[in-house]
């Protein structure tokens, strides 16, 4: 019988699959990084959560991030025509982070993986998994390497932290569809942005266009801003001609984002991603589990996609690292539950927000402080926190403050 190479191959060297890394590094696994591509590459998803920062700590890479000098990111302002919504992530209910980053991710993923490879943990970049076949106890993963040859390589776990590529979703037939209606984006880099002085520089705006659609606003310390558009399909079909045509003639009809982005000069050709709503039937199985945006992906209204991957990743190591020695596990509750009241808390505030509950909520006239302090909290990625009633009972909580919240406004 052929010999087992490795403890765990991780499919993709984004957040999720480099904090495996790191975990199960510390470990004493013998693991591998297979990634697609080559490093620094382009992934959307540039605003992080405060809540990442206690992930990044835990796994011993906060220092290789705060090196990188990224735009202090202090809190989520919602603007909607002349009403504004400013969260402070100093002004939170829960004991947690009061900063985190903006960050390009082309830089930031290529230095969280640099870190990782750094402590000894071997990554293939620009090999593709094209297959995988579990059998007596392990998986047979093939390869296929820069030079179009293929390899097989046998490990006792796989961990797919593949993001977009879904790759044991498709193989192993676990795609699900979203509930989500299908959503577009339409985003780019660009400079002349215009901003805020001093803490409310770093801040994302998220900026409410009266046609249903918004813009998100992520200004980075190399002087470029991320900005996107995310609206259904008929909203962006009200904006013909090229992208950059539409996401100009877009940004331009939404007041607030005109004041900032009036000179705006654009990086590169706006690029676009249909229907990024996505979920699965099952977070693991016999020799296998998902992490990341492998799993679900919601929407990227509360900038949520990182932290989730992270702590999906960062906890599949941990449950993954204790079965490895033997120990009794439960992959149900120590994983995918735990992963899942993450997600589901975000499912709840997504949805409230196109339901416009959580609109009404934030563009009230009048605003409980105690109560915004709880969702700041939610909107900082505290999303695990039992002692938060706007994480427990979101969905009841939410409903009930946007009755009350509609009927004074
Ligand atoms: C429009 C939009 C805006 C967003 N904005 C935000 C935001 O502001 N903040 C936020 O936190 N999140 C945001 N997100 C979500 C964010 O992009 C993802 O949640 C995040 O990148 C997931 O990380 P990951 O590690 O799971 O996957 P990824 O970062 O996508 O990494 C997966 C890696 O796997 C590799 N791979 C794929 N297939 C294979 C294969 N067959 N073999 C080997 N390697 C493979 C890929 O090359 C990639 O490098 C946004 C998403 C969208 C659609």
């Amino acid at each position: 019988m052929k010999p087992i190479d490795l403890d765990v191959l991780i499919i993709g060297a984004g957040p999720a699959g480099a904090l495996a890394a790191a975990q199960l590094q510390r470990e004493g696994r013998k693991i591998l990084v297979v990634e697609k591509q080559t490093f620094p590459r382009f992934v959307i998803g540039e605003s992080l959560l405060p809540h990442t920062m206690d992930l990044l700590k835990e796994v011993g890479l906060l220092q290789a991030v705060e090196k990188c000098g990224f735009m202090k990111k202090t809190g989520a302002v919602f603007l909607r025509g002349d009403k504004v919504c400013n969260f402070d992530f100093a002004d939170q209910s829960a004991a947690g982070w009061q900063y985190t980053y903006q960050v390009p991710r082309a830089e930031f993923d290529k230095a969280i993986a640099d870190a990782v490879q750094a402590r000894g943990v071997e990554f293939l970049y620009g090999h593709t998994v094209t297959a995988v076949n579990f059998s007596n106890a392990h998986a047979d993963v093939t390869l296929e390497q820069p030079d179009g040859t293929r390899r097989k390589i046998a490990a006792r776990f796989v961990l797919d932290c593949s993001g977009y590529g879904r790759v044991l979703p498709r193989l192993l037939d676990l795609e699900e569809p979203s509930n989500y209606p299908v959503r577009e984006s339409l985003f780019t880099h660009v400079t002349g942005d215009v901003r805020p002085p001093e803490r409310e520089q770093g801040k994302i705006w998220v900026c409410v266009h009266a046609d249903g659609a918004w813009i998100w606003i992520i200004p980075f310390s190399n002087g470029k801003t991320s900005v996107g558009v995310v609206a259904t399909p008929e909203f962006f079909a009200r904006y013909p001609g090229e992208s950059e045509a539409q996401l100009r003639a877009i940004v331009m009809s939404e007041p607030n984002a005109a004041a900032r982005l009036a000179d705006m000069r654009v990086d590169f050709q706006p690029q676009r991603i249909k229907g990024f709503a996505c979920s699965v039937k099952k977070l693991y199985g016999p020799g296998f589990a998902l992490a990341g945006n492998a799993t679900e992906f919601l929407d990227p209204i509360f900038s949520s996609g990182v932290t989730l991957a992270m702590e999906s990743g960062l906890r599949a190591a941990q449950v993954l690292a204790r079965e490895l020695r033997g120990e009794p596990v439960d992959w149900q509750t120590d994983y995918a539950d735990h992963v899942m009241q993450g997600v589901n808390t975000f499912r709840s505030y997504v949805t409230a927000w196109y339901e416009d509950k959580l609109p009404t909520i934030l563009f009230a006239a009048q605003r409980n402080p105690d109560i915004m302090r709880q969702i700041c909290s939610v909107l900082a990625g505290y999303v695990w926190d039992k002692s938060n009633p706007y994480v427990v009972q979101a969905d009841r909580a939410l409903g009930l403050l946007a009755k009350i919240s509609g009927k004074m406004a």
